[in-house]
C-alpha cells in the first residue's frame, strides 16, 4: 500500500497516510480541521495516473523533493513572470541604446561640448 504525503494549505501541517490507490484523497487537516490538504506527488514507487506531469521536459526534477500541484502552479507563474520582467527589462533597454544611438537627428538636447572632441591634449 503506497504511503501518500500531504500537506495542508492552511495552517502548513504535514501528515503522511497508507491509502489504496483507489481511495480518495484526504481533503480534511487533522490540524486546522479545513478541507485545506494537499496531496504531495512523491514520485515514489508507484504510478499515479495523472501525475507525469514532470515526464516531459521536467525529468531532472524526479529526484527532487515532492511537491503539490499549488507549488508546481505557482512555479510556473513564477518563470512566467520572471520571463515578462526579463521581456521588459530587455525591452527598456534597448529602448535607452536607441534612444542615445539615434543623436544628432535630435534637436532637444544641444551637445555641450563644440569642437573640443579630440584636441583635449597634444
Ligand atoms: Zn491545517
Amino acid at each position: 500500500m503506497p504511503t501518500y504525503e500531504y500537506q495542508c494549505q492552511a495552517c502548513g501541517h504535514q501528515l503522511e497516510a497508507f491509502q489504496r490507490i483507489t481511495e480518495s484523497a484526504l481533503k480534511d487537516c487533522p490540524a486546522c480541521n479545513k478541507p485545506s490538504l494537499e496531496r504531495l506527488i512523491s514520485g515514489g514507487a508507484f504510478h499515479l495516473k495523472g501525475g507525469g506531469w514532470y515526464k516531459d521536459g521536467y525529468g531532472s526534477q524526479t529526484g527532487k523533493k515532492p511537491r503539490t500541484e499549488n507549488d508546481r502552479i505557482d512555479k510556473l507563474t513564477k518563470t512566467i513572470d520572471e520571463d515578462k520582467k526579463k521581456t521588459a527589462e530587455a525591452e527598456s533597454a534597448k529602448a535607452s541604446t536607441e534612444s542615445t544611438s539615434s543623436e544628432g537627428t535630435g534637436s532637444s538636447t544641444p551637445a555641450p561640448s563644440s569642437g573640443g572632441t579630440s584636441s583635449t591634449s597634444s
